[in-house]
């Protein structure tokens, strides 16, 4: 297993709190870089520590949680939920079907009553990650083609569906009391993002599933992103929405022009930029190359 900076930090912090410092706060203060609880409103918050964002709403008569990142970070998510409440899972959602907002649904299965997610999601689900015994998977237990509305505790809870995007089964989970919306991968705030091609994902497609969200949610809409540049960008507004939408059109423009100019491929996805966007940073080395060239292969068939 590749050990990354945070599971570092945590082992590390665990192996000298055992050694040295028996201290219970000097183990949960490094323990706390590696996850963390971040409230919005009305008992709504995120989780954070590797892969998608989570979403959460826990009272004394209701727990939902949106995606479920990975088994060992959903472990802890599980530990900090129930210093919230002492209640099962009423409904777990998954957003789309990418392994680190569905992999941990397998630690999940245990505390949730359901699992909902777009039908498409539970399809894609199966045919990308199905049949490996090292990966074993926890499908959607219930399934929607265009809404799904359910009341728990004090939130009225709806998932949309608007169309193809960031993959084919993309859903929007709306809180309508606190008006928070979970957007899933639908935003990469202030960076490149991951287009998937082979997991349904258009990059056309997408940009009109933003304008349908842009046009559904009102102004008050706090949103919660899958990714972001950085934590402090994971909740955001509708303008957030729109600079993605942006993006996305830039993205399109730049690389149809330059097909229409005779460019090849390589020389198109080596720019250093896309126009409009030169300050967009990478959250991974070659995300904009990546971009340029899936953006290529989408409009060069035409
Ligand atoms: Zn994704």
């Amino acid at each position: 297993m590749k050990l990354t900076r945070k599971c570092f930090l945590k082992s590390s912090a665990l192996i000298t709190g055992g050694l040295f410092l028996p201290g219970f706060r000097f183990l949960s203060a490094f323990q706390e870089q590696a996850f963390k609880f971040t409230p919005i409103r009305n008992n709504i918050g995120i989780f954070t520590e590797r892969g998608g964002t989570i979403g959460w709403y826990a009272t004394s008569d209701s727990l939902v949680v949106i995606d479920s990142q990975y088994p060992e970070t959903a472990k802890n998510l599980v530990e900090g939920l129930k210093q919230k409440t002492p209640r099962k899972i009423d409904l777990l959602f998954n957003t789309h079907h990418h392994g680190d907002h569905t992999a941990g649904n397998i630690v999940l299965k245990d505390y949730a009553n359901k699992i909902v997610a777009h039908e498409n999601c539970k399809v894609l689900q199966e045919k990308n990650y199905g049949g490996n015994p090292e990966k074993p998977q926890v499908y959607p237990t219930a399934t929607f083609t265009n809404t799904w509305g359910e009341d728990v505790g004090n939130e009225k809870i709806v998932a949309r569906y608007f169309g193809p995007a960031h993959t084919g089964g993309d859903s929007i989970i709306h809180f309508e009391n606190a008006n928070i919306a979970h957007v899933g991968d639908l935003v990469f705030n202030k960076t490149f993002p991951f287009i998937d091609p082979n997991g349904g994902g258009s990059i056309k497609q997408w940009v009109f599933t933003l304008e349908e969200i842009i046009k559904h949610y009102d102004s008050d809409t706090t949103f919660i992103f899958g990714h972001s540049i950085s934590d402090d960008l994971l909740v955001g507004a509708k303008k957030d929405v729109a600079a993605m939408k942006d993006y996305l059109n830039a993205l399109i423009e730049f690389v149809s022009k330059e097909i229409k100019n005779g460019k090849a491929k390589e020389e198109i996805a080596s720019v250093s930029a896309v126009p409009g966007f030169e300050d967009l940073k990478e959250r991974w080395q070659g995300a904009r190359k990546m971009n340029l060239e899936r953006a290529y292969n989408e409009l060069a068939i035409q």
